[in-house]
């Protein structure tokens, strides 16, 4: 049979996430790979979890999301940046924030619209842009600290321009926008009259001096930002997939016509688990991010001392390294070639781009227990002998 799939999701074959998770179950290398964790989140949302299904929260939840989890979204908006959200018609729960930036998409571009991504980008963004027939166009992060250049993304705006999706803390990167790079976007988004869809699920999983600020709160940004987020990176729960998005009614409303046909609703109880674990006290978050930014401390000097590159990481799960400093400059063919050389697994960034050319940059994820960890910087450290 010849391919039946749509023109417009050609080229969106598997994943390589796929391909490096078979290859390191394959040789037993350690999986830095894809980005999910080896451990479980707070025992008080897993233990709420439990109770939402021994107390028969086990239906359809109202289409938006159950009250309880809209509000404590809402109340954690107003906590930790001083936004404020009406929890019946500014916050709607979604399956996980691939749903919640998948309907927005859908419900906010035509056929044609310009859709400006910051490159390289998480891979569902293209997917989501091609299935609404929409146009990417990337505005590439520059130089060895992946910045935003406003020159650059002031260029890539035309009149068929839609939507700038935002992603802090970026992946693959690791980056986190700093103000003056959001102020720059709020500008262009203010100047041309553009909606900005940002995805901060790693809101709370940010490095040293580095904070996450929210773009919804720039000046002239609360009515043109759709922001979205997720539970699963915050409290460890990747499989749970319990999203939400903040905005105003006028695009609530219209993400949520898309959304309602796309799974309706879902994860009933752990939408009550979630609603208790954003009510956490600030110490718990603490820890979560201070647990991850010691996993990253043990992966960076074992990277640098393989002879990588190593780039900023100031938030999410990732480590971003530059293999060319090893004389190589395919990234995809050193993934390809690490699990044989050094028992580990990682993702080539090259994914991530509009162009899948051969790029230097190669992702480790550092979300694993510290004794993985430690074995896997072991490892890595062995490369140059
Ligand atoms: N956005 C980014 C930047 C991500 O890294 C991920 C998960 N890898 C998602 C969205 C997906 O989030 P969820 O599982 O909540 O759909």
């Amino acid at each position: 049979m010849h391919n039946p799939l749509v023109d417009r999701m050609r080229g969106f074959g598997t994943t390589i996430f796929a391909e490096m998770t078979a290859l390191a179950d394959a040789t037993g290398a350690i999986n830095l790979g894809q980005g999910f964790p080896d451990t479980d989140g707070p025992p008080e949302v897993l233990e709420a979890a439990q109770r939402a299904i021994t107390d028969g929260h086990n239906q359809y939840p109202p289409g938006r999301g159950i009250p309880a989890l809209r509000r404590a979204v809402a109340e954690h908006q107003r906590a930790w940046y001083g936004q404020n959200w009406d929890p019946d018609t500014e916050v709607l729960i979604t399956a996980g924030a691939n749903e919640a930036m998948t309907a927005t998409i859908l419900a906010l571009c035509e056929p044609g619209d310009e859709v400006i991504l910051l490159e390289p980008a998480f891979d569902s963004y293209w997917a989501s842009i091609a299935l609404a027939g929409a146009r990417a166009v990337p505005v590439p992060l520059q130089g060895h600290d992946l910045r935003l250049d406003p020159d650059l993304l002031r260029a890539a705006v035309s009149p068929r321009t839609r939507l700038i999706i935002v992603n802090s803390p970026h992946n693959p990167t690791g980056r986190v926008l700093d103000r003056t790079e959001l102020q720059a976007i709020a500008d262009v988004a203010t100047e041309r009259d553009l909606l900005v869809v940002t995805d901060e699920v790693y809101e709370h999983l940010t490095f040293d001096d580095h904070a996450h600020l929210p773009l919804a709160g720039f000046d002239g940004m609360r009515d043109r930002t759709i922001s979205i987020s997720s539970a699963g990176k915050t409290f460890s729960v990747t499989g749970w997939k319990i999203g939400w998005v903040c905005a105003v009614p006028e695009l609530i409303n219209a993400v949520t016509t898309v959304k309602q046909f796309m799974t309706y609703v879902n994860g009933a109880p752990f939408q009550h688990a979630i609603a208790a674990g954003l009510g956490l006290p600030p110490e718990r978050f603490e820890q979560i991010r201070a647990d991850l930014q010691a996993g990253r401390d043990v992966l960076v000097p074992a990277l640098a001392e393989a002879g990588l590159d190593v780039l900023p990481s100031q938030g999410t799960y990732f480590v971003t390294a530059d293999v060319s400093a090893l004389g190589e400059s395919d990234g995809l063919a050193f993934c390809r070639s690490l699990p044989e050389r050094c028992g580990v697994a990682a993702i080539p960034s090259q994914v991530f781009y509009a162009e899948q050319t051969p790029r230097p940059l190669v992702r480790f994820a550092v979300c694993k227990r510290p004794d993985v960890l430690a074995e896997a910087a072991d490892r890595l450290s062995a490369l140059h002998r």
